[in-house]
């Protein structure tokens, strides 16, 4: 199981760097691993039944596309709504996981789609690591739909403008597991202060639904050394998932 864990590691993140970064690690990755955190928490500050008023995933993205609450709807080139399955339209069961980012970049208000960027090339990487992909079982959204000028972190009372949108994604969508991407994410969903080095790779409960914060993709681009901590996370993500699927079977 070690030696297999090794290897997985060591193919996705030379798959990763090497793509991304024309960066070849000539040795594999030691195979002592991290512990893994088994500590288990039930926080959500969301309220588990609220109907949030959108009916279907289509007038929710009217909503976002018409938003003008505040001002970042002055500086967007495109609202960023979220990107799954193409049988999302009918809301079938497709998606297992919805992963959940901060806010659109540069790339994203472009082209009016999440994580299409640097970033976004790195989390499909990861994702495809854990076999889950934007186009058959995880859907992609981010907290605050429309992009924050120069890239600054988008503001509380931003996360909190776009709070029913997100809220009603989730409910419409009930995905199985979701991943929050990074702190702003992470702090907002979780409504706490906590720093990601303390949430990473813990399960919490989100409205019943089990969520784990990770390192976002552009820490890890930053930052060489977060890759295997990201990695373990993910890989106790998966196992999660697959439990999850044997009892819903
Ligand atoms: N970073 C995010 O958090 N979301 C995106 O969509 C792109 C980059």
């Amino acid at each position: 199981m070690q030696a297999e864990s090794s290897e997985l590691l060591y193919r996705f993140f030379r798959t990763a760097s090497e793509y991304l970064e024309g960066y070849h690690r000539a040795e594999p990755y030691p195979e002592t691993f991290y512990p893994l955190i088994s500590q288990e928490n039930a926080v959500s500050e969301a309220e588990s039944d609220a109907s949030y008023g959108f009916e279907a995933i289509t007038a929710v993205y009217d909503g976002i596309a018409q938003c003008t609450a505040c001002a970042l709807s002055r500086t967007r080139k495109n609202t960023v709504a979220g990107e799954g399955p193409a049988e999302l339209s009918g809301l079938s069961d497709a998606v297992d996981v919805m992963v959940i980012g901060e806010a659109p970049g540069a790339d994203e208000d472009r082209l009016g789609h999440p994580f299409v960027g640097r970033a976004g090339q790195l989390l499909d990487k990861m994702l495809e690591a854990i076999q889950l992909s934007r186009k058959t079982n995880c859907y992609i959204t981010n907290v605050v739909k429309c992009r924050p000028p120069h890239n600054r972190d988008p503001a509380p009372e931003e996360c909190a403008g776009c709070a029913d949108f997100l809220q009603a994604q989730i409910r419409l969508i009930k995905p199985k597991m979701i991943l929050s991407a990074g702190r702003v994410a992470t702090q907002h969903l979780l409504q706490t202060t906590d720093g990601i080095g303390r949430l990473r790779g813990r399960f919490f409960d989100y409205n019943g639904i089990p969520l784990m914060p990770i390192y976002h993709p552009s820490a890890l681009l930053r930052n060489e050394n977060l890759k295997r901590p990201a990695w373990e996370d993910l890989k106790r993500f998966r196992d999660r998932l697959l439990q999850i699927r044997k009892d819903s079977e």
